[in-house]
């Protein structure tokens, strides 16, 4: 931490810039942790400016980049990986920069800037009968530059893409306070590299997105959904499998493993679906599109030899996705506290990655949770402790670095959705090779020459 002198000379040049209001002094609590306060992770911070325009955040960055000041960047604060967990210097919310700066319904476009909670852009564009498909959980508290910043998926990601599929135009802050703008309103742009792909999934280590203009599709008139009941998660595993080969285009496919069921399975719509393995899926489209694929993904949960299959109508749709929504959080609920890992396989080694992750979890004493997006091979495992229980705690983190090497061993990777974050960093060089890690050493270097953006992550 600074000293108190220097500390207020910050604060007044800061206060400068942003105005009174959007400096605070010392950090609030509620800026230092993440999604992952439960596993214990805070950091600390000098301030948190908190600026309402993208000439101000430039000038934030001028003066942090003068004055060799660490910027943490935070969106909602929903991340699972630390990323938004300050390592000194100070944190820069988006919270104030959440204006529509353009929304242009008939040519199926938007232009928002970062501060934009994720839920309040979906209904905005879903009242114009347009859609904005990337649906991470905590939608409510999350912004849309985190989103972009982590590249977020959730479970229609399955057919639609992760979040760097809609975006078409950037804007961003980079050192030392300069703006760059990629891309616009525009569906195809060709020229130079891919400075929207670097931006998109680099959490906040190479520049702070201001706006983004965001690509919509007309919303689908129907989505149906269908959920199927396998003896195992082998069983489940080939259903998925099966359910690509239908014929359809589902538009997810998500599972939740046995011991999750168990655990969350009270609450589904129409009463538990009895012990199992649960795939869920959804086909969507025009009416008759809908009906039609929700019945042949039916008839291949079927033939893969479901032993029960619902499939809801109406509010009973609501009440189905409100239950997925549900799971993270009661799973915790279970023994009041879980470290949760993302990692992807590919989609033919899901039956082995589930089997290793509640292995690891036996051989640590852990009971070991696991659902996801089982169609994009991204298992979200959990292993459940009781808060203050250290020896618990410490042989889940040992749990989740077997389920690393695990992931790897399979060809997968460490992290499918949530980003590396402070959690994953030691794990990174293995994922991407010597010349993989020097590539993302001299971006890092090209972007953020001291180093200053972020510091201790990815
Ligand atoms: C219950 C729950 C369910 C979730 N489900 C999913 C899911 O299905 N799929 C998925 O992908 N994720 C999921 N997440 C993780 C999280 O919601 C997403 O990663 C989300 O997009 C993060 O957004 P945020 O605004 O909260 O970002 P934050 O947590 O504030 O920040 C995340 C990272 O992005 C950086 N960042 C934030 N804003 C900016 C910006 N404007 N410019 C540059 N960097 C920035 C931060 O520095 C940090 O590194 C879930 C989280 C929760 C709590």
């Amino acid at each position: 931490m600074m000293a108190g002198v220097e500390a207020g000379r910050h604060h007044q040049a800061l206060a400068a810039i942003v105005g009174a209001a959007g400096v605070r002094s010392p950090a609030p609590r509620e800026y230092l942790s993440d999604g992952t306060a439960g596993r214990g992770l805070e950091g600390w911070a000098d301030l948190v400016v908190l600026p309402g325009s993208t000439d101000e955040v430039a000038a934030v960055v001028d003066h942090c980049y003068a004055n060799d000041l660490a910027i943490t960047t935070r969106g909602g604060g929903t991340g699972f990986a630390g990323g938004a967990v300050p390592q000194g210097g100070i944190v820069l919310g988006t919270e104030r920069m959440a204006r529509v700066r353009a929304f242009d319904p008939l040519l199926w476009r938007i232009h928002v800037e970062a501060g934009l909670p994720t839920a309040e852009l979906q209904r905005l564009v879903r009242g114009s009968g347009l859609r904005f498909p990337p649906d991470p959980g905590a939608a409510e508290q999350s912004q849309i530059g985190g989103n972009v910043a982590t590249n977020a998926g959730g479970p229609h990601a399955f057919k639609y893409g992760t979040t760097r599929a809609w975006v078409t135009g950037i804007e961003a802050v980079i050192p030392p306070g300069e703006v760059v703008t990629a891309g616009g309103p525009l569906r195809k742009d060709v020229a130079g590299y891919d400075l929207i792909g670097l931006l998109t999934g680099s959490e906040g280590t190479l520049g702070i997105v201001t706006a983004v203009w965001l690509r919509l599709i007309p919303a689908a008139e129907a989505a149906l959904p269908v959920a199927g009941l396998f003896p195992g998660s082998e069983a489940g595993c080939a259903a998925v499998e099966a359910l690509m080969g239908s014929g359809v285009v589902p538009a997810c496919i998500e599972y939740v493993d046995e011991p999750a069921l168990a655990a969350v399975g009270r609450g589904f719509p129409g009463g538990a679906p009895g012990p199992g393995f649960l795939v869920l899926t959804e086909a969507d489209g025009s009416a008759a599109e809908a009906v039609a694929g929700r019945d042949a993904l039916r008839e291949a949960l079927d033939e893969a030899g479901a032993t029960w299959i619902a499939a809801p109508e109406g509010d009973g749709i609501r009440a189905l996705w409100t239950w997925r929504d549900s799971i993270s959080p009661r799973v915790t609920a279970v023994r009041g506290g879980k470290l949760a890992e993302d990692v992807a396989v590919p989609v033919d080694r899901l039956a082995e990655a589930l089997r290793g992750a509640t292995e690891i979890g036996g051989r640590h004493g852990l009971e070991a949770m696991s659902w996801g997006h089982a169609g994009d091979g991204n298992i979200h495992t959990s292993y459940l402790v009781a808060p203050g229980d250290i020896g618990q705690q410490g042989r889940a983190e040992a749990a989740c670095e077997e389920l690393f090497d695990l992931a790897l061993r399979l060809g997968g990777t460490v992290t499918g959705e949530h980003g590396i974050g402070l959690l994953k960093r030691s794990h990174l060089a293995q994922r991407l090779g010597p010349a993989g890690q020097r590539l993302n050493f001299a971006i890092k270097r090209a972007f953020d020459p001291k180093g200053l953006l972020n510091p201790g992550k990815g």
